[in-house]
């Protein structure tokens, strides 16, 4: 047996290491051959690196990163102006070898002090990137911060206060750090605090709660360093929540990109530019499978041509919107047209934006990327629900039916949950409607806090919620949810004169035993029937169906 006194490295810590040696090489190679061929390779291994990092939610690295990239495309130019000259190359070489001492430092093993410091982390694993440390920067009677460290730490944080004046404590990275101005609110002491926190710690989410709706505040906080700037009253909800998407957000599935064209050595050098960048694709050479690729694919954007056989990508993409489910999937036009009055016509008719043929394999990434952002940003506002930020009714039903989908044919088990707080009635008759929202908004953080990314938890009803636990056979489910149950018994919540305590009840159906997503519902529903009949605060298990 091996005697290693590290740990292994977690598979997001060696592709982080994978793309740091691609870009050191990358850039090597530039500096010794210095063709525009070698830059190009070096911005894509630079691009990776940015990928990496925004997969991996590593903010303060992640805008050095793009820093760096834009510094890089700045001097893309062509041929001509290769190599660059010496002043530039050396500036880009600095920026180069800070990078690379930086993030190297978050890799080194972990004999550092802070895995030391804290032995809890040793044990998340995989979950290396993300310390459940929290700073709370407040002044020292604060009125709320004394609440939030509670919640924040039911949730599993452990939190670091400390006032404004005092030393910043040498300690590892926290995970998030959370400013609460005091009365002078963000004045020149302050962003000079969040600045230097920013700068000794790239890696951590900085919060600022508080922030006046004032451009003028926002903009020097965002200068100085936030991510966040969190307004007066959406404060400790927003707070718990985004701390809490930031533990899920990691496994964030890759893009995926429809490719339509009739082309094959068109569809190759597509493929091969999003592939490098990260980027899932599946191409049909004939539009007129069009809506059966959507259907099964699920792409996130679709890439058209705009001249094949059959029909013309306007075409294709006016049919596309005809169906609800694609009005705003991003459609982007690839063609060598160059008559304005055609693309305008095109964009009018349906598509997002036209870019000409053959694309620069870093603009086509960055096009692709940043659409799909956005598309995904705006598919979270309809999808999501506004209490609790978890998935609506109707987005965890079309999750669950689409992964039931996928599965056919898999040997991949699941379970289905429908959970129910338990006389949810007499806790908003006794302290008030407010008071159950923030029941349920409990709930629904300690279920996000305590399942996987992969897992689908969604709202689906007033005090309901329904999760989907994947490979997982009922046992498993069965155990992983006794234990929420137990916990949640024992949060406290606060009303106005004092704390209440609050229990759910919950029905269990697996799959392939029942094998759509109605079957899993109702059989889970009936359970949950069941446990309520029982005496509530239990998880019952649906009955084996009869054989036929
Ligand atoms: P049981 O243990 O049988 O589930 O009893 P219960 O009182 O929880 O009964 P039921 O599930 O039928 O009651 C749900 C109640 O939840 C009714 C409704 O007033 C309340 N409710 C539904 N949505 C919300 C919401 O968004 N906020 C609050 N505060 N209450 C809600
Ligand atoms: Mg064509
Ligand atoms: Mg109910
Ligand atoms: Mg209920």
């Amino acid at each position: 047996m091996k005697n290693e006194t590290a740990p292994p490295l977690s598979p997001e810590q060696r592709s982080l290491a994978a793309c740091l040696r691609s870009l050191k090489a990358r850039w090597q190679e530039y500096r010794s051959l210095g063709s525009f061929e070698h830059f190009v390779e070096f911005t894509l291994a630079l691009d990776n690196l940015t990928e990496q990092l925004n997969r991996l939610r590593l903010p303060g690295l992640l805008r050095q990163c793009e820093g760096m990239e834009n510094a890089a495309l700045g001097l893309f130019g062509d041929e001509s102006t290769h190599p660059i000259n010496p002043q530039d190359a050396a500036a880009l070489e600095r920026q180069v070898d800070t990078l690379v001492g930086t993030i190297e430092a978050v890799l080194a093993p972990s004999t550092d002090q802070e895995q030391r410091r804290d032995p809890a982390s040793l044990g998340l694993g995989t979950q290396w990137a993300k310390p459940r440390a929290i700073w709370l920067i407040a002044a020292e009677h604060h009125p709320w911060g004394a609440g939030l460290v509670e919640q924040l730490g039911f949730f599993g944080f452990r939190v670091c206060r400390f006032d404004w004046r005092e030393a910043v404590p040498d300690e590892a990275s926290p995970l998030v750090a959370l400013f609460i101005p005091g009365a002078n609110g963000y004045a020149a002491a302050e962003l000079q605090l969040v600045q230097r926190i920013r700068g000794e710690h790239p890696t951590s989410q900085l919060f600022c709660l508080s922030v006046p709706p004032s451009l003028e505040v926002t903009v020097a906080l965002l200068r100085a360093g936030a991510d966040a700037a969190i307004q007066a009253e959406q404060e400790t909800v927003t707070v718990l929540g985004r701390v809490l998407d930031l533990l899920q957000s990691q496994e964030q599935e890759p893009h995926r990109v429809l490719v339509v064209e009739d082309s094959p050595t068109a569809v190759a050098m597509i493929q091969r530019s999003l592939s490098q960048h990260g980027i899932d694709s599946h191409p049909i050479g004939n539009p007129q499978q069009l809506l059966q690729a959507v259907e099964r694919y699920r792409p996130d954007l679709v890439l058209m041509d705009m001249y094949m056989p059959h029909c013309t990508g306007v075409e294709a993409t006016r049919v596309l919107r005809q169906l609800p489910a694609y009005q705003s999937l991003p459609v982007v036009y690839l063609s060598s047209e160059t008559d304005m009055g055609m693309q305008v016509e095109a964009l009018r008719l349906g598509g997002d934006q036209f870019l000409t043929k053959p694309c620069n394999p870093v603009l086509l990434a960055a096009v692709v990327k940043t659409k799909i952002e956005r598309y995904r940003e705006m598919q979270r506002h309809s999808q999501h629900d506004s209490l609790t930020g978890l998935l609506n009714h109707s987005a965890a039903k079309g999750r669950l039916d689409q992964l039931l989908k996928s599965l056919q044919g898999s040997r991949e088990r699941l379970c289905v949950a429908m959970l129910d707080i338990d006389h949810f009635k007499s806790v908003n008759d006794l302290y008030g409607h407010p008071v159950g929202d923030q029941v349920i908004r409990s709930l629904a953080w300690l279920l996000k806090g305590r399942l996987r990314a992969s897992d689908i938890v969604g709202r689906y009803g007033g005090e309901e919620f329904i999760v989907v636990l994947r490979n997982a056979g009922l046992d498993e489910a069965e155990a992983v949810l006794d234990c929420i149950r137990a916990d949640f018994a024992t949060l406290p919540h606060a009303h106005a004169t004092g704390t209440l305590r609050a229990t759910f009840s919950a029905g269990l159906a697996d799959f392939p035993q029942r094998a759509t997503g109605n079957e899993l519902t109702q059989a889970a529903d009936e359970a949950l029937l069941e446990a309520k009949r029982q005496g509530r605060n239990r998880i019952v298990l649906a009955a084996d169906k009869p054989s036929k």
